[in-house]
C-alpha cells in the first residue's frame, strides 16, 4: 500500500513501544499522561448529562455549529474571564480537545519547509502533528523558569519562523513554568518581530500551593498589538474530564476563521453532547471544590514522589520539582548508575525499570532535535501514596 508521503517524516514514538511493556502484572507505572480517573467527579458530570438530556436533547442530539454550542462558547468565556483573560463568546471556537487545537494551528499555518520553534523538550504529539504538516522543527533551550528568551530571540532572528510553540505552564514534559518576566518579553518580542505565539494551557490549572503566573493570554491586554499575534489553547480534560473531548482555540479573526473552515472538513463539530455537558457543569458551581481536591491530591503525591527520589535515588539523579501538573522532568547525572561507563542513558535505565516492575519514559522522544538521552519523564498522577514510595525503590534498584 502507498502512503502519503507526509507520513515519510513520522515514526511510532519510541513511547507506544514502551506501553505494550506496561501490561505486565504488578507494575508500577510512571509512565502515562493520564489524569487520575478517582478525581473525575462523576456525579457532577452525570448530573449534567442528565440534564441535557432532558432539556436540550433535540439540540445535543443534533448536529451542531462548527464554532461550537453556543452556551459552551459563553462558559469558556467566563471560565477564561475568571482567570484574567477577556475574550468574548464568539472569541473562541470549541475543539475536540486541544489536540485538535494543535492540529488546527498546523493545518491553517504550516506549509512544508515552513520552519518551527518549540521548546526542546516539548508535547511529543505537537512535534509529530507539526511534522506531519512538514514543518522544520528548530529547538529552543529550557530551565526551570521556562524557555530561555535570550536563546529564543537569537533562534526568531535566525530562522524567521512561521510560529513559537510553548506550553508555558507546568509544562508536559519538562513540568517548568514561565516567569511572569519572561512571559512579558516573549509577548513584545512576539510584536516586534510579527511572530506567532502559541501558548497551549491544559495544565495550568493544576497548581498546588501557588498559582502560577497568568497567562499569556491574560498578559497580553498589557502588551499593544499582542492578541494579534497569539494564539491560545484550552482544555477541560485535565480539569473535568478527557473523555468529554473539549478543548478549545483562541485566535486573531482571520485565523480562526481559517482554521473552523478546517474543523468543518475533519470533524463537522465537537460533540454537542459533550459540550452541552461541560456548559451545565460549569454552571453548576461544582468545579473549584473539584479541583481544590485535585490540587491536593497531585501536590501531596508530587510532595513524597520528590522526597522519595532524593532519597533513593540520591546524587543518581537531578530534577526541578514541579509546582503543579503531573511531571517530573529528571536527569541521570551519571554518579552511581548501572552505565556511568558509557554515559547516563535513561532508555537502557527505563529496560532495567521494568525489569524491577516499574515504568517511566526515557526523556528522547520529546525533543525534535539534540535530545538529551539522560533524561526521563514520571508522572505521579495516577499513583497514590503506596506506590509512589513503592516505585521509587524499585527505581533505586533499577539504577
Ligand atoms: N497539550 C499538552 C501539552 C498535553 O499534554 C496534552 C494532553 N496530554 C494536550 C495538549 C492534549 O490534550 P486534550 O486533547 O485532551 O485537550
Amino acid at each position: 500500500m502507498q502512503f502519503a508521503d507526509r507520513l515519510n517524516a513520522i515514526e511510532t514514538s519510541a513511547i507506544r513501544e514502551l506501553f505494550k511493556l506496561l501490561g505486565k502484572p504488578g507494575i508500577i507505572s510512571f509512565a502515562g499522561g493520564f489524569p487520575d480517573p478517582a478525581l473525575f467527579d462523576v456525579e457532577g458530570i452525570a448530573e449534567s448529562t442528565a440534564a441535557v438530556l432532558r432539556t436540550q436533547s433535540s439540540a445535543v442530539l443534533q448536529y451542531g455549529a462548527t464554532e461550537g454550542y453556543g452556551p459552551l462558547r459563553e462558559a469558556l468565556s467566563q471560565f477564561m474571564a475568571a482567570k484574567g483573560a477577556t475574550v468574548p463568546p464568539e472569541g473562541l471556537i470549541v475543539t475536540t480537545g486541544s489536540q485538535q487545537a494543535l492540529d488546527l494551528v498546523g493545518k491553517t499555518l504550516i506549509s512544508p519547509g515552513d520552519k518551527v520553534i518549540v521548546e526542546s523538550p516539548t508535547f511529543l504529539a505537537t512535534i509529530q502533528c507539526f511534522r506531519l504538516y512538514g514543518a522544520h522543527l528548530i529547538g529552543a533551550p529550557i530551565d526551570a523558569d521556562g524557555v530561555d528568551v535570550d536563546r529564543l530571540e537569537q533562534l526568531i532572528a535566525e530562522h524567521r519562523p512561521k510560529l513559537v510553540y510553548l506550553i508555558p505552564t507546568f509544562g508536559n514534559p519538562s513540568g517548568a513554568t514561565l516567569s511572569l518576566a519572561r512571559r512579558k518579553r516573549i509577548l513584545e518580542l512576539a510584536v516586534r518581530t510579527g511572530t506567532i505565539v502559541v501558548e497551549d494551557d491544559p495544565y495550568g490549572e493544576l497548581y498546588f500551593d501557588q498559582a502560577p503566573p497568568p497567562s499569556m493570554l491574560a498578559l497580553s491586554d498589557s502588551v499593544p498589538g499582542n492578541r494579534d499575534w497569539l494564539v491560545h489553547c484550552g482544555s477541560l480534560s485535565k480539569v473535568l474530564s478527557p473523555g468529554l473531548r473539549v478543548g478549545w482555540m483562541i485566535a486573531p479573526a482571520p485565523l480562526l476563521a481559517r482554521a473552523t473552515m478546517c474543523k468543518q472538513f475533519s470533524d463537522a463539530h465537537t460533540s454537542n453532547l459533550t459540550q452541552a455537558t461541560a456548559a451545565h457543569y460549569l454552571g453548576l458551581n461544582r468545579l473549584d471544590a473539584a479541583l481544590a481536591n485535585v490540587r491536593r491530591t497531585y501536590a501531596e503525591r508530587a510532595g513524597v514522589m520528590a522526597q522519595c527520589l532524593r532519597q533513593e535515588l540520591g546524587d543518581a539523579v537531578s530534577f526541578n520539582a514541579p509546582q503543579g501538573g503531573m511531571f517530573f522532568w529528571a536527569r541521570l547525572t551519571g554518579e552511581g548508575s548501572g552505565n556511568a561507563v558509557a554515559g547516563p542513558d535513561a532508555a537502557a535505565f527505563a529496560k532495567r525499570a521494568i525489569d524491577k516492575l516499574v515504568a517511566f519514559v526515557p526523556g528522547a522522544p520529546f525533543y525534535c532535535e539534540q535530545p538529551d538521552h539522560a533524561t526521563f519523564r514520571l508522572s505521579f498522577a495516577t499513583s497514590d501514596l503506596a506506590k509512589i514510595r513503592e516505585g521509587m525503590q524499585r527505581l533505586g534498584q533499577a539504577l
